[in-house]
């Protein structure tokens, strides 16, 4: 028995391993693959069952039938669940009423919770996994207690290597999993990271050399449109220019209203006085739009980092959430708090929010949905708090507002 139990559970890690090996990126094309995978291994898993010493057999096919219901929700778990049925048809034998039966609940009922399960963190989504296993087999084992008379020693046997495997099994399986997903994440920050290091350091010289020709071009073309010796036309053509340099001005200025280029200035503080800076400078802005900004500050642990870039890190988050009220509004919630090692900066907007899909655009150069966006802003963002090993979270709501929680550890 215990060789079938091992086979087994190398089937089910067989598509984890084949992931690993031939992807090095999980993308949406791929699905087919996995779907392929997670299929071949729910097959091998019906053709090998262990049995038990009593007499008993149970295979553990749903094993990859949960975890790809509970990842991929309704149409992913669906080619599974119809290879399913179709082989154990195949396999013929009585039993097949009751199997489509269970399956077709199981396939009703687990991607139910898809949409909160890929919301949670990794070790929650272990839990939650294990829990939806454990269950699964005890419906079933219900399903089948209804076949027996008498509850015999040998059913609770059954029952109790039955839900024992799979809670391990579905464990194993799903930490594997999530390790994965976060190696991918982990390698993929890191990338961004040295992309936007090269950037920033790159721009930083280049709109530093920029920015005063252009203020002087813009200077002297103000002057211009006043006078009144140009007709209509050339006023048409100084106001396109004027437009796009201040394009070109708010560019520079969500990366460089502050820093100097090559010189840094780093600091060791705890972030009262670079808050309170930015929040001071934007005041004006946020009055213009009826944005009301609440303030809180209460944190005692210090960091080492470079204070015109977390100024100006600081702005473009600010910036975007009074932005995002300029409609209707609102109150801007400020925190800056410590929660054991960590300094927290919690900035939550009441404005039009964002998409998951928006969300994961966040951070991508040139990305905005405003008129006169540049899209660096949160380039920036990213940049400057990956560089202090700090992590941006995001949590959004489409009329409701946005919260970011940046985590720093000191
Ligand atoms: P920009 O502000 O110039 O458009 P950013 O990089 O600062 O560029 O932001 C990119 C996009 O992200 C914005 O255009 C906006 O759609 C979205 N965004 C950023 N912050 C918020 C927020 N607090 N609420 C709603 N949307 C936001
Ligand atoms: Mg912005």
């Amino acid at each position: 028995m215990l060789e079938t139990f091992l086979v087994n559970i190398l089937f089910l890690v067989f598509p984890v391993l084949l992931t690993v090996v031939f992807l090095d990126n999980i993308k949406e094309s791929h699905y087919s693959l996995f779907l392929l995978f997670f299929s071949l291994s729910m097959i091998l898993c019906m053709i090998y069952p262990i049995k038990l010493e009593i007499g008993f057999i149970f295979d553990l096919r749903y094993v990859p039938f949960i975890i790809v219901a509970l990842y991929g929700g309704y149409k992913r778990v669906l080619p599974l669940y119809i290879i399913l049925n179709m082989y154990r048809f195949f396999i013929g034998g009585d039993g097949f009423v009751q199997s489509f039966a269970f399956s077709t609940v199981i396939l009703i009922a687990l991607p139910m919770i898809t949409h909160q399960f890929t919301g949670y963190n990794s070790r929650k989504r272990i839990i939650t996994g294990v829990i939806a296993g454990v269950m699964t087999m005890l419906f079933y084992l219900l399903t089948l207690s209804s076949y027996f008379e008498k509850l015999t020693n040998e059913y609770w046997t059954l029952a109790f290597y039955a839900v024992t495997t799979h809670g391990i099994v579905i464990a194993i399986n799903l930490i594997m999993i999530e390790k994965i997903i976060s190696n991918i994440k982990n390698r993929e920050n890191f990338l961004l990271g040295e992309r936007l290091h090269v950037m920033s350091e790159l721009s930083a010289s280049v709109s530093h050399e920029i920015r005063n020709p252009l203020t002087v071009t813009k200077g002297f073309l103000q002057l211009l449109n006043v006078s009144k010796d140009i007709t209509g036309e050339d006023k048409v053509y100084i106001d396109f220019s004027l437009q796009e340099l201040i394009r070109a001005e708010n560019i520079l200025n969500d990366y460089l209203a502050f820093a100097k280029p090559q010189s840094e200035h780093m600091v060791h503080s705890d972030l009262k006085e670079e808050t309170e800076y930015v929040k001071n400078i934007l005041m004006p802005l946020a009055i213009f739009h009826n944005v009301e900004i609440v303030y809180v500050f209460s944190n005692s642990l210090k960091k080492r980092f470079d204070q015109n870039q977390m100024k100006q890190c600081l702005i473009n988050l600010l910036k975007n959430a009074i932005e995002a009220m300029k409609e209707e509004g609102g109150t801007l919630y400020i925190q800056v708090i410590e929660q054991g090692k960590n300094i927290v900066i919690c900035i939550q907007d009441e404005g039009v929010g964002m998409t998951k899909d928006e969300i994961l655009q966040l951070g991508k150069p040139y990305y905005s949905n405003k008129k006169e966006g540049t899209g660096l802003g949160m380039l920036m963002v990213y940049g400057t708090v990956s560089k202090i090993k700090g992590k941006v979270d995001v949590q959004s709501k489409i009329g409701e507002g946005t919260t970011f929680t940046i985590t720093i550890p000191t």
